[in-house]
């Protein structure tokens, strides 16, 4: 049986990727070597560090007073990277859900954190607008998407201080303007690659106004001078990343996957609001793109086992929702083909008939 993977990460990649992966394990550009015994410094992988460099800026037209680099630690452990970087006194942070609290919570290490719009009131069902954003800080910090919560930010918002923003589940999901922000960063396992690579795109002008002395690999300057070679990267995961990024020019960029990815939603979003057994749990104009949330509707919540079985032998993977949301996720990511999403509305739709014939 085919399966539907949605996971929410680490999740689906384009097939041709996984194949050029599984190659490149045994021999590496015919240099009859595995991809993961070579040293880091040879010239075929950093051609390869700097091609997928390359294709970060063209595809989200990154301007050329950005840096881009990689490493690891994941999006974690940016949420303290950034704070140590740059929180002298006071930063800025809008709380929409985990991801964000997490981000907040690191951050109290370092200075004082302004939680200057919060969407806890209504459980993050929503993205908070038209907040004020105090000029005293020294930044302001957003999660674009909230994987959990399955919300987003349909718009890049203008901040009078520097915008950081936590893009782990939406990069190269959609186009964004990248010039409204200072930094922008995430776990690459989501939209691009296994896991164990992180992405950062800096403004030249943050890199001087690190506030304070820090160890090396917490310093962002120490991952621009030297290229994101100042320790050895993740191999792996940044050979796959590029293959990812090489599958998405191939598909017509961004500008192209955003297209699909909301003829995707759309489909789905339609069925949730269609069907009487569902129901969506977040503000329909605030609906995140890539992680779909929906409930059994009032009163059929005891369905939501059966609905869970019933669809895993349909070959869907992945749906149970996140514990704190309950009920189910399709994590529509850039790789999940068109056809997976038909096959859970049509999962939807045979599941209702059955219920009204029973
Ligand atoms: C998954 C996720 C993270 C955590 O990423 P790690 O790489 O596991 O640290 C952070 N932020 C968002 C929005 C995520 O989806």
């Amino acid at each position: 049986m085919k399966k539907h993977n949605f996971n929410a990460g680490p999740s689906i990649l384009p097939d041709v990727v996984l194949q050029n992966a599984a190659k490149a394990i045994i021999d590496f550009n015919g240099s009859g070597l595995s991809l993961l015994s070579i040293s880091h410094r040879t010239k075929d992988f950093e051609d390869v560090l700097n091609e997928a460099q390359t294709l970060f800026r063209e595809l989200l037209h990154i301007p050329d007073n950005y840096k881009i680099f990689f490493v690891s630690g994941g999006a974690s452990t940016q949420f303290f990277h950034i704070p140590a970087n740059f929180l002298k006194t006071k930063a800025g942070y809008v709380n929409t859900g985990v991801w964000s609290k997490k981000a907040i919570k690191e951050a109290k290490h370092y200075g004082e954190v302004q939680v200057v719009a919060s969407s806890e009131d209504k459980n993050f069902t929503y993205i908070p607008k038209g907040f004020a954003i105090p000029a005293d800080l020294d930044y302001l910090y957003i999660c674009s998407n909230n994987t959990i919560y399955g919300s987003e930010y349909k718009v890049d918002i203008d901040s009078p201080v520097p915008l950081i923003a936590d893009m782990s589940s939406d990069i190269m999901s959609r186009p964004v303007d990248v010039s409204k922000y200072a930094m922008i960063y995430g776990g690459a396992q989501k939209n691009l690659a296994p896991a164990g690579v992180t992405f950062v795109i800096i403004r030249d002008d943050m890199l001087e106004k690190v506030v304070r002395e820090l160890p090396s690999m917490m310093n962002v300057n120490t991952h621009v001078a030297n290229n994101s070679m100042f320790n050895t990267p993740p191999v792996f995961p940044i050979y796959v990343m590029n293959e990812t990024l090489r599958w998405l020019k191939a598909q017509g960029g961004v500008e192209e996957i955003y297209r699909r990815n909301l003829e995707k939603a759309e489909l789905l979003y339609n069925e949730i609001d269609r069907n009487s057994l569902f129901r969506g749990t977040v503000e329909k104009e605030d609906r995140s793109l890539m992680n779909i949330c929906f409930v059994m509707s009032e009163g059929n919540e005891e369905l939501a086992p059966e609905f869970m079985e019933f669809a895993k032998e349909r070959g869907m993977v992945g749906i149970k929702g996140h514990r704190l949301v309950g009920g189910f996720r399709a994590s529509c990511y850039n790789a999940c083909p068109k056809e997976s999403v038909e096959a859970l509305v049509a999962c939807m739709q045979e599941f209702e008939k059955m219920k009204a014939n029973q």
